[in-house]
């Protein structure tokens, strides 16, 4: 089968960073709850979680049955709107704080894409700015300096090639947590800024808490100089609260793109926020930004996002994983400590990632300290039992309501034997 796939399809998957070095050649079979089981029958917990959005755990039986029942009786018609489509506008507009309008898309690329455009639309300048270590997806714009070399860090570094310089020359990237910063580039390039596109938590780096002062702060430049301040919550949204991250830092973005653990693993991405914004897409006859997508809205994806948020709401979900989050945080900083080995497990709610640092980090600067030999070398020592935390640099693992005790103590015990063979 690899040789098969790698026949027609390059490097033989469907996406950047599922080729992962270390793994072999991985065929996924079945993917159950907190497990999923290769073709030759392996099993394992998986704390990988396709990068975030399985916060039910895989294969829910609700959302499954909601996607069945709905495909029975509709599929897509590409002509005005369902039932579906109008609750989950609604569902999503009472728990996000700043929506005023939705839009849905069918991933979180399409949502910060559109984030962009309709910034630049409605202010008429040309500047975005975005932080380094944060990934917005893989559109021309936000494609640059999400993990970059030592050396890549204070300048741009295209994750791609084939963007053309006037794109890239248009973002600026600036320090995440770095107040001075951000009030010292308004200054100077504040009329020409159209957007501030942010992930709350940069979750793409593992996991780097905002202080308060800086969220509050691009909150207040954006606004003292007409600047449309963009909260990428397509992992944090849902994920740590029901009404994103937005809910939890009382700060208002002016728009909003969302994506992954809203549908729990069925292709979603939504777009919110100020109406006045929002009514520029042209969703509304006439309007000027264009705004289109085939499966938008898909009926059966629709219902996935129905039913994992009715779950979410109606069941202990954010408690369950929040304890176990809590639980793997504190015991793997013991068992550090009790090895000797300088870790600092970073995370939030259902988040965890353990840096091989002396101390806290604040911005990626700092995560270039970080032991990538071992931060690696554990987590391929974890496959083999059974464990599967992504073998590669500064990835966050998951927890889900899936998840139990029993499996962090497996976790937990399997970390023990990694990181001991590692010293070794
Ligand atoms: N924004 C953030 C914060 C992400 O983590 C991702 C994907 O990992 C995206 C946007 C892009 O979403 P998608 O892969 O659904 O296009």
């Amino acid at each position: 089968m690899p040789e098969r796939a790698r026949r027609l399809i390059p490097g033989g998957v469907n996406s950047g960073q599922r080729n992962v070095p270390g793994l072999g050649d991985l065929v996924i079979a079945r993917a159950r709850g907190s497990r999923f089981w290769d073709t030759t029958g392996r099993e394992y917990t998986d704390y990988h979680a396709a990068f975030g959005p399985p916060l039910l755990g895989h294969a829910d039986p609700d959302v499954d049955a909601a996607v069945t029942e709905t495909a029975r009786e509709l599929d897509l018609c590409g002509v005005g709107v369902t039932e579906g489509e109008v609750r989950l506008a609604e569902t999503l507009a009472e728990l996000m704080p700043s929506f005023e309008r939705v839009l849905l898309t069918s991933t979180g690329s399409e949502a910060t894409f559109h984030a962009l455009r309709v910034a630049r639309a409605a202010t008429g300048r040309r500047l975005v700015v975005k932080f380094q270590g944060c990934y917005h997806g893989w559109h021309d714009s936000v494609s640059l300096n999400v993990i970059s070399a030592p050396d890549r860090v204070g300048r741009h570094d295209p994750i791609s090639t084939g963007i053309l310089p006037e794109v890239l020359e248009s973002t600026l990237v600036l320090r995440f947590n770095d107040v001075a910063q951000v009030r010292e580039t308004f200054a100077t390039h504040g009329a020409d800024i159209a957007a501030v596109i942010v992930e709350p938590v940069p979750h793409n780096v593992g996991c780097l808490l905002p202080d308060q002062e800086f969220l509050a702060a691009l909150r207040e430049e954006c606004t003292s100089h007409g600047s449309v301040l963009v909260f990428d919550e397509v992992i944090t949204g849902v994920r740590h609260d029901l009404g994103g991250w937005q809910r939890i830092a009382g700060i208002r973005p002016d728009l909003t793109t969302m994506g992954k653990a809203i549908a729990n693993g069925y292709p979603i991405g939504a777009i919110g926020g100020r109406a006045d914004l929002m009514d520029l897409f042209s969703s509304r006859p006439g309007a000027p930004v264009f705004f289109a997508g085939t499966y938008n809205g898909h009926p059966a994806v629709v219902a996935a996002a129905l039913a994992t948020l009715d779950k979410l709401r109606a069941e202990p979900v954010h408690e369950h994983v929040f304890r176990l989050g809590e639980r793997v945080r504190t015991e793997l900083s013991a068992l550090y400590a009790g090895l000797g080995v300088p870790a600092v497990v970073a995370g939030y709610g259902s988040v965890f990632v353990t840096y091989f640092l002396a101390k806290a980090p604040r911005s990626y600067d700092d995560l270039l300290a970080n032991d990538t030999g071992m931060f690696v070398g554990y987590r391929r020592r974890l496959l083999d039992h059974g464990i599967f935390e992504l073998p590669l640099n500064l990835k966050r693992s998951h927890l889900s309501y899936a998840h139990t005790d029993d499996d962090v103590d497996r976790l937990l015990a399997a970390t023990e034997i990694a990181v001991r063979a590692q010293l070794a």
